[in-house]
């Protein structure tokens, strides 16, 4: 492809980014989308920016290859959570580096993979045309349950097919082959009101609840489990209800979340939850996204595995995580490719206050993505 521009240093430019607030809500992340999309369309890439919301874009870019192969997709999302109500050793997006770490809200996660793969896209151009397309996909709102993801998904941008997925979520340059998915669940009991002086003339909307709720914390004692990632999980994070107390309270609310392992359909979780906690109950759905595991014998991922070997010097041995990622969404939408979340920044580092990523990680990134995509794209 044509121009060839200095290629940013992936740490300078993951400080760029740092600077750019994308917290969210409310996200913001339209600048960093038009920063990013910016170098790369310079750089000859097919660039546009899937919109959510009001100053919140996404950014996908395309390097156009010969389609005689799938396209190779690496994915990221620009958004960043709070920096909380702790006092930061430093600017939280100062973008200090210290020691060998550069300091800053979403220095692991993720602004130091997208930074990454944002390179590893500047060094593709500048080579032969491959066998295959790149497609970057940059998403905003990943952090409030990949809305970005879901309207691209929804809005028909994406490819319809991938042959592979990179994840850039924090791994500490560990290879990972799966993860948890996340099912949420508002219920709801109604009663009947009542002065709090008779309650035998209402219904107790809280005792309904009540029971309902502590009824699920051995939901999953007896459920099969994953061999990586282990039991589903169960956790009521709120309960409301009442609005006196000398009422009889005709209402309460608590919301579940549950992590269930891949492989299982969260259609046929929510009949049987619905089943548990019975007539009583009506529940509703907040957020939807699946686990994914693609197997260690799958033949990319054993590809994988060499190439990292190669450049380490010795053989990672991949894991699994419980948190999600953009995967839940993207990975289905592209008809199921095997999927690998590798990442620069420090998993334990993600939403932590004085979140730092090790700056020699972000440079290792760039070297795998680079030789992730060669080996894609050769014929
Ligand atoms: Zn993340």
């Amino acid at each position: 492809m044509k121009n060839k521009n200095a290629i940013p240093n992936p740490v300078e430019l993951t400080r760029d980014l740092i600077r750019m607030d994308t917290i969210n809500p409310p996200g913001n992340e339209e600048p960093a989308a038009r920063y990013l999309g910016e170098l790369l369309a310079e750089a000859g890439l097919q660039v546009s920016y899937p919109r959510l919301g009001e100053n919140s874009t996404g950014l996908m870019a395309v390097i156009p290859g010969k389609a005689s192969r799938l396209p190779l997709v690496f994915t990221g999302h620009l958004d960043t959570v709070p920096v909380g109500d702790a006092p930061w050793d430093s600017p939280p997006h100062g973008a200090e580096i210290q020691n060998g770490r550069l300091m800053g809200r979403g220095a692991s996660d993720m602004k130091s993979g997208i930074a990454a793969m944002a390179v590893t896209a500047l060094n593709l151009a500048q080579e032969p045309e491959g066998e295959g397309d790149v497609v970057f996909v940059f998403t905003a709102g990943e952090e409030t349950g990949s809305e970005g993801a879901l309207q691209m998904k929804e809005s028909g941008v994406l490819p319809v097919e991938a042959g592979a997925i990179v994840v850039a979520e924090p791994t500490g340059n560990i290879p990972l082959l799966g993860h948890k998915g996340a099912f949420w669940l508002e219920c709801t009991a109604k009663g009947k009101s009542a002065h709090g002086s008779m309650p035998d003339l209402g219904d107790n909307a809280i005792y309904k609840a009540a029971r309902a709720a502590a009824s699920l914390e051995n939901f999953f004692s007896s459920a099969e489990g994953h061999p990586q990632l282990g039991k589903p999980t169960v956790n009521v994070g709120t309960f409301t209800g009442g609005s006196k107390i000398n009422m009889v309270p005709d209402s309460a609310h608590f919301r579940v979340d549950l992590r269930s392992v891949p492989g299982v359909e969260h259609a046929a979780l929510f009949e049987d939850i619905k089943d548990h906690l019975g007539p009583d109950i009506e529940i509703e759905r907040l957020l939807d996204l699946p686990g994914i595991s693609t197997p260690s014998s799958d033949p990319w991922i054993k590809k994988i595995l060499d190439i990292m070997a190669r450049i380490e010097g010795n053989r990672p041995e991949p894991g699994y995580v419980n948190y999600f990622t953009d995967a839940s969404v993207l990975t289905p939408a592209l008809n199921n490719p095997p999927t690998l979340i590798l990442g620069p920044g420090e998993p334990s580092q993600a939403h932590q206050t004085n979140e730092y990523c090790v700056v020699e990680k972000i440079v290792r990134a760039v070297e795998f993505y680079l030789e992730i995509a060669r080996d894609w794209l050769k014929s």
